[in-house]
């Protein structure tokens, strides 16, 4: 088992052994596996004792390797997609020279790990097939794509479903240059796409569809459909999908592969089609409508057949998200990254909170009213209006207070002041909030902040 070795303030001595804790919330575990730029650790929860994954990267390297975009990006793109089969990003934290990537756990290990030679039984290649087009499906309807597509992202939880990791190296539609094309070549090389080998810019979605054939064939054969030593002949061998079938692929099976490994992404199969092919379908009596084709309502995503497949998806309607690193850099100079993601430093009161939006919202209301202003409450847009009553020394006291998401569980409310005098607003935050919000409070900025360069080791 990996030992964090240094000793920090919040460091408890067990067994002989020393237990690390981060943030005074996750103890960290052993080494679970290593990415390009990243470890990854097992966690515990202390307060809630669910496990979690803690991806651990350091600031001086993603400085170095230009990194930074592809971190933010990480955090904004894990937040855009919440799907039974997508790795769930749950918060992210930072020290003056560490990342920490707080993610769901995902017991089963890699899906790799399972295939041996001679591949997967067809029935189980086609579970984990369909689970993975579910998941790029659902990706592409918001406009990501993952772009590294290959076992090694796939892993597998305690049901043996699958839950696809690593977005690294996602791409969200406004990286796209002007053509709608991208242009920054990356993935791995076995399971990336001609048009991303010949750099003329591509359709990262289009791309994804080809990895996923690179995937398929993976499964069912137990190797690589393009193998070479010498990476030419095997970027030749790409060019021109040149790949032959094991003897124990079915037809229908070769079918759709021979559909998804086709050279001009224009001409490749399409997810749609993919729902429809002959091959993915069996055993299933009903049609499976694709991501795209269901509908977003305020309420949440419009019932189909998919959802029974895949568990109901449960979008609720959600307060906007707070950038991550908004939030660390506002919540304490400790964890100040303003400097390295060169975001803006707020300057309002403000404090976390575990209760759900509107609790928060309807609490918020009800102090405002006996603290005697008017009050304005946006269902909506999460935003709670104050207008103090009486007159201060300039003018009326007029303060909103913001519900945003930071994560699943976690939301940041955000006080400013619109009009009146800062001392008296310094004053209604400190005096008079503060005290009649402490049930709905986890912590205010500020505090409930420890210093963790002490309390991570420097051996990853
Ligand atoms: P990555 O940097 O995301 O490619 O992760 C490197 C390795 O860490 C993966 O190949 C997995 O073995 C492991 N890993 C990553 N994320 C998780 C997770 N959420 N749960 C369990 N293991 C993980």
């Amino acid at each position: 088992m990996m030992e964090i070795e240094q000793v920090g303030p919040q460091d408890c001595h067990m067994n002989g052994g020393v237990r690390k804790i981060l943030l005074g919330k996750y103890e960290m575990g052993r080494l679970l596996g290593q990415g390009k730029f990243a470890k990854v650790y097992r966690g515990k929860n202390v307060v809630t004792q669910e496990d979690v994954a803690i991806k651990v990267m350091h600031k001086e390297q993603v400085k170095k390797t230009g990194l930074m975009e592809q971190i933010k990006r990480e955090v904004s793109v894990m937040h855009l997609v919440k799907h039974p089969n997508i790795v769930e990003l749950k918060e992210v934290m930072a020290t003056k020279s560490k990342v920490f990537f707080v993610m769901e756990y995902v017991k089963g290990g890699e899906l790799f790990a399972k295939i041996k030679k001679g591949g997967l039984k067809e029935d189980l290649a086609r579970k984990y097939f369909r689970q993975l087009i579910f998941a790029v499906d659902y990706c592409h309807s918001r406009g990501v794509s993952h772009r590294d597509l290959k076992p090694e992202n796939l892993l597998l939880d305690d049901k043996e479903d699958l839950k696809v990791s690593d977005f690294g190296f996602s791409a969200l539609p406004e990286q796209n240059w002007n053509d709608g094309l991208l242009h920054t070549q990356c993935g791995t090389p076995a399971y990336v796409a001609p048009e991303v080998l010949r750099k003329k810019g591509y359709d990262g979605a289009k791309a994804d569809i080809w990895s996923c054939g690179v995937i398929l064939f993976v499964l069912l054969s137990g190797y690589l459909p393009f193998r070479n030593e010498n990476a030419m002949k095997l970027y030749v061998k790409i060019l021109k999908a040149e790949y032959e079938f094991p003897p124990w692929i079915s037809k229908d099976a070769r079918r759709l592969i021979s559909s998804l490994l086709v050279v001009d992404p224009e001409k490749r199969i399409t997810i749609p089609e993919i729902m429809r092919n002959t091959w993915f379908r069996e055993g299933l009596t009903q049609s499976i409508p694709s991501a795209s084709d269901l509908e977003d309502t305020e309420n949440g995503v419009k019932s189909g057949d998919q959802d029974e497949l895949l568990g109901n998806i449960g979008l609720k309607h959600s307060p906007p998200f707070y950038n991550a690193f908004d939030f660390i850099s506002s919540m304490s100079s400790g964890f100040d990254l303003s400097s390295l993601f060169e975001t803006k430093r707020r300057r309002a009161s403000m404090f976390t909170s575990k209760s759900p939006a509107s609790t928060i919202l309807a609490t918020l209301k009800s102090v405002a009213k006996k603290l005697n202003f008017r009050v304005a409450v946006s269902e909506t847009e999460f935003k709670v209006k104050m207008l103090g009553k009486e007159e201060g020394r300039k003018g009326k006291l007029a303060v909103t207070a913001e519900v945003f998401e930071v994560a699943s569980e976690l939301v940041v409310v955000e006080f400013s002041k619109c009009s009146g005098d800062t001392l008296e607003y310094t004053k209604f935050c400190e005096e008079d909030v503060r005290p009649a919000l402490k049930d709905i409070v986890w912590s205010w900025q500020g505090e409930n902040v420890d210093c963790l360069e002490d309390q991570i080791g420097t051996s990853n």
